[in-house]
């Protein structure tokens, strides 16, 4: 993307991201992101994190390259998973997207709204290519942002008519029904709470586990032949969301290999445990969707898949690309003008 010399940098907040990136737009950035990475054209370091002394806090630097779309950005984020007691939410920051023909600052975007939204937005890509198209349970463990972001995104590929929500405090996820409830009412969808994490899990087609915790929420014994996994929450190499069954029964797709090789601990315990190889990663979602496929999907009805997202840049920059084009073609956001133009300086 390039921009006129003299174009001042836009301000886009959490309104004006709701705005201009809806979830169906968001699904398809995220597909064509994804299949770019597939095919060599991105650029995208693994993410550089500062961790705070004495808790799980972290500080996040994320940046990337692409060429279609053809942006530059970076992702700059604060991690604070305690925050769920506290009006903040966990993940705070910005989306730097640059332009590539001057370097010049585009944009600074509201980075916890379009976290929000792609993320769950890549594990609908990953629903829409990997679950049984039948799908109508779907169970989420967790009820924090992503929780809310994924009930849109699922709902949007797949025919989902119950709900069920397991969360720690089990308030937060009555508070989630009720709240979802009151949103859909007139569609025909059942929201209940399920007091155990396996009530919500049992015979369930979908499940997104999006919670903040370090030891795994989901038994593999639980879940049903043909059951689709979107493991969202842990992206530590010491943490994870899913106990060793749950990854050794099922075939495995991740959004980058790299990062779940230094990242993913819901795939390298079991490794370390010696129970699954490197082998046992099937592919990336990207390269499902290289036309033809470069590998298998689910091969029958009874296939376990497991989609692990660790996050990428490249997803952040995306978006940004996406909403600042729409920004600029609606008038949408904040012109502030930082420098960086020769002449202002004469
Ligand atoms: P929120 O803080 O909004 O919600 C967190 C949820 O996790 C809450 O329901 C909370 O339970 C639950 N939780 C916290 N600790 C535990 C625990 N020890 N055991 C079980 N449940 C627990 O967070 P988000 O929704 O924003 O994020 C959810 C997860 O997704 C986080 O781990 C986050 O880092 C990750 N994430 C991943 C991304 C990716 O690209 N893969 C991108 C963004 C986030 P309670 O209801 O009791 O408060």
């Amino acid at each position: 993307m390039s921009a006129s010399p003299g174009a001042s940098t836009l301000l886009v907040g959490h309104g004006d991201v709701i705005a201009l990136l809806p979830m169906e737009e968001c699904i398809e950035a995220m597909a064509e992101a994804l299949a770019t990475l597939a095919r060599g054209g991105a650029v995208l370091p693994l993410r550089q994190v500062v961790r705070l002394p004495d808790g799980p806090n972290a500080f996040a630097l994320m940046p990337a390259a692409l060429n279609s779309p053809q942006a530059l950005g970076a992702k700059v984020i604060t991690v604070f998973p305690g925050n769920d007691a506290t009006p903040y939410d966990s993940h705070q920051g910005v989306v730097l997207l640059f332009d590539t023909q001057y370097g010049r600052l585009l944009a600074i975007l509201d980075a916890s709204t379009i976290t929000g939204v792609r993320t769950a937005a890549v594990s609908a890509v990953a629903t829409r290519l990997l679950s049984r198209p039948e799908s109508r349970t779907l169970a989420l463990l967790g009820a924090g942002v992503q929780a809310e972001t994924h009930l849109e995104s699922i709902r949007a590929v797949r025919p989902i008519d119950e709900v069920r929500v397991w969360s720690r405090s089990g308030t937060r996820a009555e508070r989630f029904v009720r709240t979802a409830a009151s949103r859909s009412s007139g569609d025909d969808v059942r929201f209940v709470t399920s007091p155990t994490a396996q009530a919500a899990v049992e015979g369930a087609d979908v499940i997104c586990t999006v919670t903040s915790s370090r030891e795994p929420v989901l038994r593999g014994d639980w879940l049903a032949p043909g059951a689709h996994v979107n493991a969202v929450g842990a992206s530590i190499a010491s943490a994870r969301e899913l106990d060793t069954t749950a990854v050794a029964r099922a075939r495995l797709f991740v959004d980058r290999r790299e990062s779940i090789m230094n990242e993913g601990g819901d795939f390298l315990v079991p490794k370390r445990e010696g129970v699954i190889g490197d082998d046992h990663i099937v592919g990336e979602i990207g390269e499902l969707l290289h036309e033809p496929p470069r590998v298998a999907g689910r091969r029958t009805a009874d296939d376990i898949t497991v989609f692990k997202s660790l996050g990428l840049a490249i997803e952040d920059v995306a978006a940004a690309h996406r909403i600042y084009t729409r920004a600029v073609a609606t008038g949408a956001g904040t012109w502030v003008e930082l420098g960086g133009l020769r002449d202002a300086h004469a």
